[in-house]
């Protein structure tokens, strides 16, 4: 059987057929698509082989693939994997040296690790097939999110570019901004990598230095950089800002937009299954569904209808086939939208709660619990005047601690109160138990140590004694 290698041009011009096609043109990508990566997991990958013995052979229904789990795949890695090339000791051996960032291993496979801020990290080997999707899908479906005339006006400054996320680790960020420089050494001229990790009037310094056109960074990030800039330290015209990685709250969305005068584009992805969106030129967020499937769940593992909020997501990759990733819960709570969007995209669109934050359940007035949306949450403290910073962190099941850094000249037991008294109403409307409390911390905000992450909204729950 000869299989042509697939090329981010081909890929390109698929992407842009599927779309023109419809939502048939889409399905009949899919079918095919998982057929070939589900067959190839039960050949070549020992894991899914017993995983789905099961199972009966030929097409098999996704929704009868029993789902996989990150910490399960981890344990297995070397049988995970399709090629024996492949192995786990290598791997670690590779991401272990900052210095590969952007090179391939073993010349073929592009790897990424996460940095872990939720859990165990996990180590991402993508083959040439599933890197020619990713360019290719960004290319196709990125074009027409910005207005031809800002496009211009990017060209004509440069498009000089600056990625500020976290240094020295192979996050897919980083991989895919360095490879890109291996490749053409010459974009190191436009395009940087900023390390978030750096102190602040360091970075500001560079970034003025630098003065992109186009900035990506996490949402936490930018609402500092606004911070910045508006204090008169940070003197930056960005035509175009991205965030990731993060949450992006509409507060920070909006202030970040009025303080840089820039355009600014959320992005929803997942270092198993990237890009699993791309941004419209209407901001929302559509799946790649002729690359991947998202199936949302509830707790049971149960689909969940488009338009409502699921308790997580079942992701399945069909580009990669090295390291198969199929019905892989990913852990976001996500909506996939149940209207059309605008823009006349097929692709669904989706909304999710973002990976760094969690839903926090407290004690609910009658006896039931209650889930509260981490961007919620975020929204309510953000929008306290006199917060410049916050962390609301669950650390008993009726006690959520608040961490605060609040503005120069702002006094912090005044704002601190402010924070906890519309903390408090907004619980009350959420239905909380009375006895639920809000404490000042004494400790700031705290990032992850290596990612440069900040997790807004998270639980410290002591271990229960339940398990
Ligand atoms: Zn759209």
């Amino acid at each position: 059987m000869r299989r042509r290698e697939l090329t981010a041009a081909g890929v390109a011009w698929d992407a842009w057929r599927a779309v023109r096609g419809g939502p048939p043109a889409i399905a009949a990508r899919r079918a095919a698509r998982l057929d070939a990566v589900v067959r190839h997991a039960r050949r070549a990958s020992p894991f899914y082989a017993e995983h789905y013995r099961a199972l009966p052979d030929g097409p098999v229904d996704l929704v009868r693939l029993p789902p996989v789990r990150k910490p399960g795949l981890m344990a297995r890695f070397d049988d995970w994997v399709t090629d024996p090339a492949v192995t786990r000791t290598g791997v670690e051996a590779f991401v272990g040296d900052p210095g590969r960032v952007g090179e391939d291993f073993l010349g073929r496979y592009v790897v990424f690790t996460t940095s872990g801020s939720t859990a165990e990290p996990a180590l991402l080997v993508q083959d040439p097939r599933a890197v020619a999707v990713m360019t290719g899908l960004t290319y196709a479906r990125s074009a027409g999110v910005l207005p031809p005339r800002l496009l211009l006006r990017v060209l004509a400054r440069g498009a000089r570019q600056a990625a500020v996320f976290a240094p020295g680790g192979h996050y897919l960020s980083a991989t895919m901004f360095e490879r890109r420089l291996r490749a053409r050494p010459v974009r190191r001229r436009w395009a940087r990598y900023f390390s978030v990790l750096d102190p602040l009037p360091q970075l500001v310094a560079q970034l003025d230095e630098f003065q992109p056109v186009l900035l990506g960074t996490y949402a936490s990030a930018l609402g500092v950089l606004a911070d910045e800039q508006e204090a008169g330290r940070l003197h930056i015209s960005p035509l175009v800002i991205s965030s990731g990685g993060e949450a992006l709250t509409p507060t920070v969305r909006r202030r970040a937009e009025r303080v840089f005068g820039a355009v600014v584009v959320d992005t929803y992805n997942a270092s198993e299954a990237t890009p699993l969106s791309l941004p419209c030129r209407r901001g929302r967020m559509h799946v790649n569904a002729d690359w991947f499937v998202v199936e949302p769940v509830d707790a049971e593992g149960a689909p969940v209808p488009d338009g409502q909020r699921s308790e997580t997501v079942l992701v399945t990759n069909l580009a990669n086939h090295v390291q198969p990733i199929i019905r892989y819960e990913l852990g976001d709570s996500v909506v996939v939208g149940a209207e059309p969007c605008p823009c006349g995209s097929p692709l669904p669109t989706i909304t999710a709660e973002g990976r760094t934050d969690e839903i926090l359940r407290i004690p609910g007035a009658d006896d039931a619990e209650v889930a509260l949306l981490p961007m919620a949450v975020a929204t309510v403290v953000e929008e306290t005047p006199g917060v410049r910073g916050y962390q609301v962190v669950q650390t008993a099941p009726a006690t959520l601690a608040l961490r605060l850094d609040v503005d120069p000249g702002a006094r912090r037991d005044e704002v601190g109160q402010r924070a906890r008294d519309r903390l408090d109403e907004y619980l009350r409307t959420q239905g909380a138990a009375p006895g639920v409390a809000i404490e000042l911390a004494d400790d700031p905000p705290r990032p992850h140590p290596r990612s440069g992450k900040l997790r807004h909204v998270l639980r410290s729950l002591p271990p229960s004694p339940l398990g």
